[in-house]
């Protein structure tokens, strides 16, 4: 008797500290079950669309290919055959790029408060260039890890780079190859201008990184856009190339991004970073209109 209550309370234990399982890394298989799917097979893309979304479909793969033989600028490589799957059942309206398994998913509802840029080019500048960046570090050394942990060893590699790095080339890219961009929107920057104005210097890289619960802080695409477009203005479009290189090469060096940064400007990660703020700041000074010169103009 005292057993099975013993061997009842273990059941009840079990089931309350039961916790899901997953078996592969996937957040966003939400798309309805009765969804037929097409797939189209293009030289660099499989693309994988409900059935609903085939002419889409089809001018997807044409922006792709053709994104394909320009996003890879300034980066020099060209990334191996990835899948590119759609989900159009969505009220969200965004992309990104996973690895293990290595995809591209798009959400291409555009959003409200969307800006004057075709939905599918944007996702397509923006999110291939993040394929960009993680298939050149699957080099040299890194490929050997590879071979042992499969892809995961790229997503944990990536891990040595900085987001802002990342998200600022991404939408450096975008901007650059497009009529628009991110980094044309006057809002983009405004966060960034609005503190030049009432601080007047620059916060620490740390504060900066991990924001603050006392003082606004841009994201790291706001301020990531501003220090990689200024920095590859100031030390070349291949700035970044070859800190990718040196950590799909060598990723036991521990800090792969500064010892090549430091060869190619002089400076680590940090101190550029806080010298292209502190120079984008002076910058906005000057173009600033003095809080007198507003006064005057009040009636
Ligand atoms: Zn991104």
């Amino acid at each position: 008797m005292i057993l099975s209550i013993k061997k009842y309370y273990i059941i009840v234990l079990l089931i309350l500290i039961a916790i899901p399982a997953f078996t592969q890394y996937y957040e966003s298989g939400q798309d309805p079950a009765s969804l037929k799917w097409k797939h189209i097979h293009t030289e660099h893309f499989h693309i994988i669309y409900p059935e609903t979304f085939l002419n889409e479909g089809q001018r997807l793969a044409n922006i792709l290919e053709y994104a394909y033989t320009l996003v890879p600028y300034t980066l020099n490589h060209n990334p191996k055959k990835i899948p590119v799957i759609v989900h159009n059942y969505s009220a969200r309206s965004n992309g990104f790029v996973a690895w293990a398994p290595k995809r591209i998913e798009l959400f291409p509802v555009p959003a409200a408060d969307s800006y004057p840029q075709d939905e599918l080019e944007q996702l397509v500048l923006h999110e291939l260039r993040h394929v960009v960046q993680l298939d050149k570090l699957n080099q040299g050394f890194s490929k050997g890890l590879s071979i042992v942990f499969g892809e995961q060893a790229v997503g944990a590699l990536s891990a040595m780079l900085p987001l802002w790095y990342m998200e600022g080339d991404a939408v450096a890219t975008e901007t650059a190859l497009s009529l628009s961009g991110r980094g044309r929107l006057p809002s983009f920057e405004m966060e960034l201008r609005a503190l030049s104005l009432e601080q007047g210097s620059v916060f620490k890289y740390d504060k900066a990184i991990f924001g603050s619960y006392k003082d606004h802080t841009p994201s790291y695409y706001n301020l990531g856009y501003q220090v990689v477009a200024s920095g590859m203005k100031e030390y070349g479009p291949e700035l970044w190339s070859q800190s990718l290189d040196k950590i799909g090469k060598q990723p036991y060096t521990l800090n792969p991004v500064n010892i090549s940064l430091k060869k190619k400007s002089g400076m680590t990660k940090k101190k550029g970073f806080m010298i292209i703020v502190l120079k984008i700041f002076t910058i906005y000074g000057k173009s600033r209109i003095s809080k007198h010169y507003c006064f005057r103009l009040m009636p």
